[in-house]
């Protein structure tokens, strides 16, 4: 529920980034560009932060591996032995199997194994089995695993694992997805039957079931392995829980202390009651300028969206750009009280909505190298509720993607007019930034659940609309001249700039990311595709939006932003009735009606037009590198950073030197 990702590669000029010389591009493969990020101010931080921030990112850094193994149960082998090939290779590097050997490598880094990042399906690799095989053959005793043949069919075999998450409508979910968080040859309902065997019921603060555990079967009974020290996962939790355990040493003070010796204990006991401690008491730290997530926090990989897959965040608050999202916090009761949905789902009283704007520092896990641009977390319903969410946007991750986007050309291929292109020029990225913002901190964080609805009752749907219900209450909001009266927006018609964009996007652009053939499946891009066809249709007859061709391609053309921002309010109406009142029908129609299918025509244009301009349809980051500086007696005097290694230098080094699984 709480990630967002970039909507689009749209282009933005922004003067004070021309002048950047910093070099944000790093690498391009496949479907994927890697940038890298600058850390700005890094150098403002106190010794003591600074080393906070260091033990911090090393506890993030030995998480990586937990996440290969959750996503396939063969990744860390595959991966070891993709890079025995890759690092000991000595034939002809340009011939079409090394290269095209070399871009699936790149892939699985990409994809924190063979499956993408993103469509979840497994990767094809295009050299030949042949060469993979005489590679491992030539290699010495050793260097890779020792089960290749059963690897390397995991590879070749495109009926094996072919999917990691399969929403798929009527499939048995969990026996058709290839993750690892329930063992090979459970059921859907073997696993729904244990989880409602366990609930309590009707307890108002549950606990979040099977966040960290794995499912197997024992003696014919399911039975839960807890993700924790000594137990799944333990050797790389160690590691973990030693830097956490260093870096508390350095905390900027006794709360933060508190926070991370809870999150400690979490990891000892694998108690999820612990966990929802330390939720509250992160939720309700605002007072320390670093701040991190560390856990299993998301549950996108699971069809059933209870696992979460591990992840880390280190960052630090950027205190200007902050004002902005507080003067929106400052505020939330009033966009809670006007907004256009049913009183009875309102909050009557908005709590504890806390949004900053921050600075990563190193992204890890599932947030690496693809990653989010804003969070709002702890995720459970209850706690959010009773002790507020934390909402931030990661503004040095949104920049990197702005100055990265210049000079791409799509604007001049997409944006139907000059007025339109330089409407979006002025103001893209300012209100962008301010969706990002209104979307964490106050879209999800409105409105309430009637009593007696579950938080899952939308089932596989549950996360689509729940983006459409953040994303809906800020493009709401962005056209409200309540933005100029706070002094965020200084044009009544910046809005349109986000606007066009987000239909553009969704009823078009980000179908370069769907391969041919293929439906939109992923929760935000469904969610973008459902808002966008949703608001065309209910607005053909007023001729709200039209879709104009020129020389065979197809414009969107915006005619009534107001009546436009009219339908916005309606469909938040109707998307908050569903996920207040728990309305799984109503949910499933509404997505499998607008969200799901593709036009095949308008894909192919898309593609094609895309294809011209070489953009790579997904974006992620290689990290800064972070050294401690010690003195004669090894304690450590300074922590620099620097931003000069490669994509393939990182991923090998991270295999290297953050190894925490051994190998089964
Ligand atoms: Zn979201």
């Amino acid at each position: 529920m709480a990630s967002l990702f970039m909507a689009s590669a749209c282009s933005h000029k922004a003067e004070e980034a021309s002048a950047d010389d910093f070099n944000y591009h790093v690498d391009r493969f496949a479907d994927i560009e890697v940038l890298r990020y600058k850390v700005p101010d890094f150098d403002s931080l106190s010794l003591q932060q600074k080393k906070l921030v260091y033990y911090l990112t090393e506890a993030a850094l030995w998480g990586r591996d937990i996440l290969w193994d959750q996503n396939n149960v063969n990744n860390l082998a595959i991966r070891s032995l993709l890079e025995g090939v890759y690092t000991n290779y000595n034939g002809d590097k340009n011939s079409e199997d090394y290269k095209a050997f070399e871009t699936y490598v790149k892939q699985v880094w990409f994809g924190n194994g063979i499956h993408h990042h993103y469509s979840t399906d497994k990767f094809t690799p295009k050299f030949s089995r042949e060469f993979l095989e005489g590679q491992i053959a030539a290699l010495p005793a050793g260097v890779v695993p020792e089960n290749t043949n059963e690897l390397v069919e995991v590879i070749f075999n495109p009926e094996l694992d072919a999917k990691r998450v399969n929403q798929e409508d009527g499939a048995d979910l969990i026996m058709t997805s290839a993750n690892n968080l329930y063992e090979k040859g459970l059921t859907e309902q073997e696993v729904t039957d244990y989880f409602a065997s366990i609930r309590k019921p009707d307890d108002p603060t549950p606990i979040s079931y099977g966040l960290n555990s794995r499912l197997r079967k024992e003696n014919g009974k399911v039975v839960e392995d807890h993700y924790k020290l000594g137990g799944l996962y333990g050797e790389a939790i160690a590691h973990i829980v030693e830097n956490l355990d260093s870096a508390s040493h350095y905390a900027e003070n006794p709360a933060q202390k508190e926070i991370i010796n809870t999150l400690i204990d979490y990891y000892t006991t694998g108690d999820l009651a612990t966990f929802d401690k330390y939720s509250i008491q992160w939720a309700e730290d605002t007072a320390s300028q670093v701040d991190f997530i560390n856990g299993f926090i998301e549950d996108y990989g699971d069809p059933l969206g209870m696992t979460g897959a591990w992840e880390s965040i280190v960052n630090f608050k950027n205190i200007p750009a902050s004002k902005r999202t507080e003067i929106l916090s400052a505020n939330a009761q009033f966009f809670e009280d006007n907004s256009p949905v049913d009183p009875k789902f309102r909050k009557d009283e908005v709590k504890g909505v806390s949004a900053k704007v921050i600075t990563a520092a190193i992204l890890a896990g599932d947030s690496y190298p693809s990653t989010p641009i804003g969070i709002n977390l702890p995720n459970s319903n209850w706690i959010r509720a009773a002790h507020g969410s934390k909402s931030v946007t990661i503004e040095n991750i949104t920049q990197a993607y702005d100055a990265a986007s210049h000079g791409n050309g799509f604007n001049e291929e997409f944006v139907i007019d000059e007025p339109t292109r330089k409407l979006l020029d002025d103001y893209l990225f300012i209100t962008d930034n301010l969706h990002t913002d209104l979307h964490e901190c106050l879209g999800h964080g409105s409105g309430k659940l009637l009593p007696g609805v579950s938080d899952g009752a939308l089932r596989e749907h549950g996360s689509t609309i729940e983006e459409a219900r953040a994303d809906l209450f800020a493009l709401y909001y962005l056209a409200d001249p309540k933005l100029i009266e706070i002094g965020l927006l200084d044009n009544p018609d910046a809005y349109k700039a986000e606007y066009y964009k987000y239909i553009l996007n969704g009823l078009m652009t980000q179908l370069m990311r769907i391969e041919p053939g293929k439906n939109v499946e992923e929760a935000h891009m469904r969610n973008r595709k459902l808002i966008a066809e949703w608001v065309y249709e209910h607005g053909k007859d007023a001729n709200v939006i039209e879709l104009v061709e020129r020389d065979g391609k197809t414009y969107v053309q915006i005619n009534d932003y107001d009546a436009l921002r009219g339908l916005f309010g309606e469909l938040l109406a109707e998307i908050q009735r569903i996920r207040s009142t728990g309305d799984y029908a109503a949910a499933k129609v509404i997505v499998e009606q607008y969200a799901v299918k593709v036009d095949p025509k308008m894909h192919q244009q898309v593609l094609d037009r895309y294809a011209k301009l070489d953009i790579a349809p997904y974006k992620g980051f290689v990290n800064p590198v972070y050294t401690a500086v010690r003195d004669e007696n090894g304690n450590i005097t300074d922590v620099t950073v620097s931003y000069d290694e490669s994509y393939t230098d990182q991923m090998l080094r991270y295999s290297r030197d953050y190894n925490g699984l051994p190998l089964k």
